[in-house]
């Protein structure tokens, strides 16, 4: 399957979940964004108001494994 990729705002965030180790750090800050699955690997949310741009930097940011990449409006890659 290939990564997941959300649009968010302005943002584009990508999932890489070969990398994932499923340590939660990105559910603690952005819960309304990423879940885990049966897995215990991270997928996007469903069904949740539109979250705050510097909270799904910050999420992403907090990744140990670098598992979550975000791309800005202008195609920079902004996380990691
Ligand atoms: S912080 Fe990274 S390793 Fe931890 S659950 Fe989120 S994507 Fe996976």
């Amino acid at each position: 399957m290939s990564d997941p990729e959300r649009r968010i705002g302005d943002l584009t965030v990508k999932i890489e979940r070969d990398s994932c180790i499923g340590s939660g750090n990105c559910i603690k800050v952005a819960q309304s964004v990423f879940e885990l699955d049966d897995e215990s690997v991270v997928v996007f949310r469903d069904g949740q108001p539109p979250p705050d741009r510097a909270m799904v930097v910050e999420a992403c940011q907090n990744c140990p494994v670098e598992a979550l990449v975000v791309i800005d409006e202008k195609g920079n890659r902004i996380v990691p």
